[in-house]
Formats: C-alpha cells, sequence, structure tokens
C-alpha cells in the first residue's frame, strides 16, 4: 500500500471554527496513526472570500494546539507550493487535459443570462439546475456548433468550463464513517469547473491537487458529503485512482440540535475559534480558548473526543496518546453535542498535571499584574489554590486576598464569627505569632491550638473571625497555610487592623 497522507484544507475566509478545528485534529491523528504525512493546503481560489490574516491564524491555531503539518505553504514540501493561487500552472493544464475528454465542455452563457433563466423557473415555481436535461438549451460547446463555438472564442467572449455530469448512471460510493451508498446521477448538476477568469473553482482544483499531492484519505467535514459524487467521477474523467473519504459529523450546539454557530459560543460564553480574532473589516474581536485560559493539551483532549470514543472510555489522553489510538471506525456518525462543562473540566484536570513552576509562568502570562511578583510566594499560592482552578486566572481571582489586604469584611460572616471577646484573643494570637521563631502553617496551627485551649474555646470559634481578618470573608484555604504565605508581618497587621476596625 502507498503511504497514507492526509491533508487538511482549509479555505481562508476567517477565523478557524472548531469543527474545521476538529476536522484538522483527526487528518493529522489519522495520518500520524498510520505512520503517515499530514499536509495542510490553503484553498485560496475564491479570492472574494479571502479574509486577511486568516492564513496566519490558522496555521498559528494549529500550531497551539500541536498539530504542526509535515507540509504547508510555511513547511514546504515535495508537493508545492501548498497554496492554491500559486498552483495556476498546474490547474491550466488539467484544464487543458479535461476538455479533451467527454466530461468537459465550455459554457458561455453570462452570469446575467442564467439570473434571468433562474428567474423564469422561479416564476414557474420550479429551480433551474444547469445539468444534463438543461444544458442542450443553454449556450455551451454541446448546444452551439464547432463554427459558432469558434467564433466565440475568437472574438474573446467569456468562458467557463463545466463538467458534463453523465446522464441516469448510480454511483455506488463508500464512505469509512457512513458506510455504503449511493447516488444517481442525474440529481447532480454540472458544477463550474474553471471560471471565467481561468482559475478553477474548489471542486477542480481540489481534486487536482489532492491527485498532484498523492492524497490518500480524505477526512474533512460533512458539508461536503454531497460533493464526493462529482469528485469521484472527476478521478474517473482524470484517469486517476480516487482516494478514500471520510466525512465527519457536526458539532452540535448545547442543547443537542442544529450546527454550533458563534451565537451559541456568545449566548453561553464559550469561544467557539481557538485564538482570538479580530475581523479585520470591523474589528470585532471574537474569543479564542488560548485567551480564554484554555490548556492546548486539554484543547486537543477535548475537542478530539467530541465525535471520537477511544477503547475502554479513556478521556485523558495526548495527542501521541491518541494518535497511537485514533480509528475512524470509532468516529461516531451522529453529531457531537458541544458541552462547556465537559470543556472545563478537560482544562481542569490537565491544570493539575501542570508542575508549581509551570503554573506560576501561565498565571504570569495571564494576570500581566503578576509578573514581577515574588517567584517563591507564587508558586506556594498556586500549590495551595490549583485544585480549585480550572483556569491559571481563577488562582488569582480566587487568591486575591494574598495579594491585596482586605478592606472591608462580609457583614453576615461577622454576625456569626465576631464577640466582643474576639478583638482581644486575637490579638493574643498575633502576638504569639510575632514571636515565633519558625514561622510555618505547623507551628502556627500549633499556636492556635494552644489559644484556642486555653481560652476555653473551639478551634472553629477562633478559625472563623481570624479567617475573616485576613481574608474578609468565609473562604479560602486553610488558614495556617494563608498566614504562611503571607508571613509574620502581613498577618499580624491584618489582624491588627481588623481588630481596631471591626466594631
Ligand atoms: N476548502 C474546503 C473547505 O474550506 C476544503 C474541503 C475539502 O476538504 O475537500 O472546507
Amino acid at each position: 500500500m502507498s503511504k497514507v497522507r492526509v491533508r487538511f484544507a482549509p479555505s481562508p475566509t476567517g477565523p478557524l471554527h472548531l469543527g474545521g478545528a476538529r476536522t484538522a485534529l483527526y487528518d493529522y491523528l489519522f495520518a500520524k496513526n498510520k505512520g503517515g504525512d499530514f499536509v495542510l493546503r490553503i484553498e485560496d481560489t475564491d479570492t472574494t472570500r479571502y479574509v486577511e490574516g486568516a492564513e496566519e491564524y490558522i496555521m498559528e491555531a494549529m500550531e497551539w494546539f500541536g498539530i504542526v503539518p509535515d507540509e504547508s505553504p510555511k513547511h514546504g514540501g515535495p508537493y508545492g507550493p501548498y497554496r492554491q493561487s500559486e498552483r495556476r500552472d498546474i490547474y491550466d493544464r488539467y484544464t487543458e487535459q479535461i476538455l479533451k475528454t467527454d466530461y468537459a465542455y465550455i459554457a458561455f452563457d453570462t452570469p446575467e443570462e442564467l439570473d434571468a433563466i433562474r428567474a423564469e423557473y422561479e416564476a414557474k415555481g420550479e429551480v433551474f439546475s444547469y445539468d444534463n436535461k438543461t444544458r442542450s438549451a443553454l449556450r455551451n460547446s454541446i448546444s452551439l456548433s464547432e463554427a459558432e463555438v469558434q467564433e466565440l472564442l475568437e472574438s474573446k467572449t467569456p468562458f467557463v468550463v463545466r463538467f458534463k455530469m453523465p446522464f441516469d448512471r448510480v454511483l455506488n460510493l463508500e464512505d469509512i464513517i457512513r458506510g455504503k451508498f449511493s447516488v444517481n446521477t442525474n440529481t447532480l448538476d454540472d458544477k463550474v469547473l474553471v471560471k471565467n477568469d481561468g482559475m478553477p473553482t474548489y471542486h477542480f482544483a481540489n481534486i487536482i491537487d489532492d491527485h498532484e499531492m498523492k492524497i490518500s484519505h480524505i477526512i474533512r467535514g460533512e458539508e461536503w458529503l454531497p460533493s464526493m459524487g462529482l469528485h469521484v467521477l472527476l478521478y474517473e474523467a482524470m484517469g486517476w485512482e480516487a482516494p478514500e473519504f471520510a466525512h465527519l459529523s457536526l458539532i452540535l450546539k448545547p442543547e443537542g440540535k442544529g450546527k454550533l454557530s458563534k451565537r451559541d459560543g456568545d449566548k453561553f460564553g464559550f469561544p467557539v475559534f481557538p485564538l482570538d480574532f479580530k475581523d479585520p473589516q470591523t474589528g470585532v474581536v471574537s474569543n479564542g480558548y488560548r485567551e480564554q485560559g484554555y490548556l492546548p493539551e486539554a484543547f486537543a483532549n477535548f475537542l478530539a473526543l467530541l465525535g471520537w470514543s477511544p477503547a475502554d472510555d479513556k478521556e485523558i489522553l495526548s495527542l501521541d496518546d491518541m494518535a497511537k489510538e485514533f480509528d475512524l471506525n470509532k468516529v461516531h456518525k451522529a453529531g457531537a453535542r458541544f458541552s462547556k462543562e465537559k470543556a472545563e473540566w478537560f482544562n481542569h484536570q490537565y491544570l493539575q498535571q501542570k508542575s508549581n513552576d509551570e503554573l506560576v509562568s501561565l498565571l504570569k502570562a495571564s494576570v500581566p499584574e503578576l509578573s514581577n511578583h515574588d517567584e517563591d510566594k507564587l508558586n506556594r499560592i498556586v500549590q495551595l489554590m490549583k485544585e480549585r482552578a480550572t483556569f491559571p486566572k481563577d488562582i488569582f481571582e480566587m487568591g486575591k486576598f494574598f495579594f491585596v489586604a482586605p478592606t472591608s469584611y462580609d457583614e453576615k460572616a461577622l454576625k456569626k464569627a465576631w464577640n466582643e471577646d474576639t478583638p482581644a484573643v486575637l490579638t493574643e494570637f498575633a502576638d504569639k505569632i510575632s514571636i515565633l521563631e519558625k514561622f510555618d502553617a505547623e507551628n502556627i496551627k500549633e499556636s492556635l491550638h494552644q489559644l484556642a485551649e486555653s481560652k476555653g474555646l473551639g478551634m472553629g470559634k477562633v478559625m472563623m473571625p481570624l479567617r475573616l481578618t485576613l481574608v474578609g470573608e468565609l473562604k479560602g484555604p486553610d488558614v495556617p497555610d494563608i498566614i504562611e504565605i503571607l508571613g509574620k508581618e502581613e498577618s499580624t497587621n491584618r489582624i491588627l487592623n481588623a481588630v481596631k476596625n471591626i466594631n
């Protein structure tokens, strides 16, 4: 068997949507599973839909979550160029070739003429299709005489190249995920293969490049399933062997019905793009997973499991693990429902696997005001808080009291925790810890015990008001740990300040 080669072939029409990112990921995983190559090809033949920055965005996003192509416009490779707009001479050659066969013809109908015909059909309540039933009544090299065609060509009349869809043929197709199905060619139209500016359309450029780039498997979104018949016939027309096909189901809205859209993301508060994207036209910024604080490993992992079940229902898998296990036969036929909670769960899991040093770097990156903060202190905060965090910035948000002293105290908690004896008890505690030689959580806890015992108070009776003086509310990790991290001076200051201010 020849080498497995898989391509991801996005059009640079905007940022990569979650669905596109998942297609790229499955392309990558399949290629790596088979020891094959993963190719990125930019399909930019439709200049009207080109969005500035989209190509760079796609490459950056893929690199971010770890799927670096073996061949791409950036990495080069033996089958380049990898941008369709740079492959014009290749397409010209094949345009000539297909026009010599009985699978293509040229058509002179202007867009205005076709619009008028469409309107006529609509008026009759019908839909016009340029196909094997209508083509003989239109202006093309099948309906016109050779002399007429020659004359039109000589007078430089613009024309397109169309595929000549065979009449009444049943195509027996096979998709790796969906199995066997058949299509009658009478349901397909004569698609434009080459536009009047000489540039090929998606369909033609796509099959030429897949052939030229020796692509063995086409794994792409299900929106392309209806094109499979045409593509298979195009391979036949060119005398080439068709690759294998696998069409992936949609990623569905959280409620389960319909395709996940950017609007769902806005509504439920999750991004639908890997990275932030600023629309060059409107300046509007769409949120990305990276900027939200998702770890690339978590992103790749949750994305892969939207539509694929690894063996034994394993959930936490690295890219390498996934590549080892990936199997198109285990990719679901039905759409996969997106869950924000699940995505966050994955991030939480991966966050726990990080070392404290790594987390400190991540924390600093997402909270710039911490960039000059004491590393050692951050390290200890991270250790204490990570268990509760989903995103690096949560460590800061839930542990703000480590960085700023409380300026007010939770009223309800005060009522519960504070009484007339509290100031004296806490002052004594402050004195006790200010002379502690070894200022660590263990000794601080011991001091607390001794104090509570000597006053005949339960631990809680001392701990609660103490926590309030340090945190401002009844939240956070163990009090001795907080005191150790805040340090002697800051802790006693906070306690004495509260004693002075609360009454
Ligand atoms: N350029 C197409 C797209 O943007 C690629 C479809 C395919 O993979 O064949 O989705």
